[in-house]
């Protein structure tokens, strides 16, 4: 990627400010919010998605503490205030005959034990609140419908060369340039990063259901979980309470490269018919389907480049079974702003910079993909090691859960020792 500087013809670069100049590829949840973590620490930001609006997909996240503690820096805990919902606990429950196996509280007490609450939302919630404030930001600038193709790196700059619709080319030159641009990034493989996707043999069913049209046990505030043998399902109400948020995760070799695509509601009510009659009322009440094929990513030993790095799934793909794929996003971007912040834009430290934001997110998120995985593998378990499974969570004291996931919730990504 060598660069002799702009083309013949093209608008010639605007001269860099006194404030460094970061460009992020894909305005999703992860580039959105390190975009306004890094306009915080004093960047000038542009950020750009092929998309020519940013519409929504998908449909529930759940925001653990990790994440919601740096959302609250950023005003988005007050913004979403009216439209998340704190979920009281996380109920386990067997699909087959649907007896519970365990109940963690979290509501009140997740939050005391963290310091940031749990809280369950619409995706579409979370990127609109993201976005109003990328909007109010006099340091942002988004622009919309334009393609990451290519990369420059030059010693003092970083060039992305990005294509609209019309196949017209837009170059913006930076000091730093992060690809966000999601599972399967370019800006990924720009940077010369090899490791293939992995296909999990999953695949996850998506749906809303109006509070009204949904069971009366799915109303409930809480994240309830359902286990069986090869699939499992997790739903929980999100948009204030008005939806029921369902994902309905089974094993099956369907796979389509990309991010959704519409399920044949038949296939999902077929796949839980020997399911109890409340998990079977569930399915039966939704109208529609989304699919997604499950697919990550083995981890890597870097991210970064002199003036590039990644973050969220252009970084670490992960399977959604410890719904930490946004969260951990959100992570990079509030560790890079930490980093990167007081940075003078001639300075040469950026590589160096990038060097220790790779040392300190790839292990913690390498950890994270791993896990996610073996929770997928343990929901699905039949036989004596499912039997074994659900002893071992009814003998679980209360707040053992929590304890449990101690370093994933209680984690700070702000806190970097110098
Ligand atoms: C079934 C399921 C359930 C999940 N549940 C949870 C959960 O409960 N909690 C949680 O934290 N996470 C969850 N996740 C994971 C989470 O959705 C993702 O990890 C998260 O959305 C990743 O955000 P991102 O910004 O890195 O990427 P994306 O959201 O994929 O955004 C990438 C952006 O880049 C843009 N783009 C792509 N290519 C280019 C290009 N060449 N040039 C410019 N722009 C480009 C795209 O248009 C997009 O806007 C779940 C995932 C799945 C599949």
């Amino acid at each position: 990627m060598p660069d002799e500087g702009p083309e013949p013809g093209q608008t010639p670069e605007k001269p860099f400010d006194r404030k460094p100049h970061g460009l992020i590829a894909g305005a999703g949840i992860g580039g959105l919010a390190a975009a306004l973590f890094l306009a915080r620490a004093g960047w000038r930001i542009t950020i750009a998605d092929r998309e020519p609006a940013l519409l929504e997909v998908g449909a529930g996240l759940q925001l653990a503490p990790n994440a919601t503690r740096l959302l609250k820096d950023i005003g988005i805990v007050d913004d979403l205030d009216d439209i998340a919902v704190e979920p009281s606990g996380l109920h386990v429950r067997l699909g087959r005959d649907g007896q519970t196996v365990s109940r963690t509280p979290l509501g009140r007490s997740g939050e005391s034990r963290f310091g940031a609450p749990f809280l369950v939302v619409h995706r579409a919630d979370l990127q609109n609140a993201l976005l109003r404030r990328v909007e109010q930001e006099p340091a942002i600038e988004l622009q919309l419908g334009l393609r990451l193709v290519d990369i420059r790196e030059r010693e003092d700059s970083i060039a992305g060369l990005f294509i609209d619709a019309h196949e017209q080319e837009t170059r913006f030159e930076a000091d730093l340039l992060v690809g966000a641009d999601g599972l399967w990034s370019k800006a990924r493989s720009l940077a010369g990063l090899p490791s293939p996707t992995r296909y999990s043999g999953k695949t996850a069913w998506r749906t809303l259901i109006p509070r009204d049209e949904a069971p009366l046990f799915a109303r409930e505030a809480e994240v309830n979980l359902w286990l069986g043998p090869d699939a499992h399902i997790v739903h929980y109400p999100v948009c204030g309470g008005h939806e029921i948020n369902v994902v309905a995760i089974i094993e099956d070799d369907w796979r389509e490269e990309g991010w959704s695509a519409p399920g044949n509601p038949d296939i999902v009510n077929s796949r839980f018919r020997n399911w109890n009659t409340k998990a079977r009322d569930l399915i039966a009440a939704a109208a529609s389907w989304n699919r997604w094929a499950l697919i990550d990513r083995a981890p890597e030993g870097r991210w970064s480049r002199a003036r590039m790095t990644l973050l969220g799934d252009a970084a670490h793909p992960m399977m959604p079974f410890l719904a930490q794929g946004a969260s951990q996003a959100i992570e990079d971007g509030a560790a890079l702003a930490v980093l990167l912040g007081g940075i003078a834009p001639e300075g040469s430290a950026l590589a160096g910079i990038l060097k220790r934001y790779d040392a300190l997110r790839i292990p913690r998120t390498a950890r994270i993909q791993k896990e996610a995985r073996r929770q997928g593998t343990i929901y699905h378990l039949d036989g004596a090691a499912g039997w074994m499974r659900d002893a071992a969570l009814r003998l679980l004291p209360t707040d053992a859960l929590l304890q449990r996931y101690d370093w994933l919730f209680s984690h700070d990504a702000r806190q970097i020792s110098t």
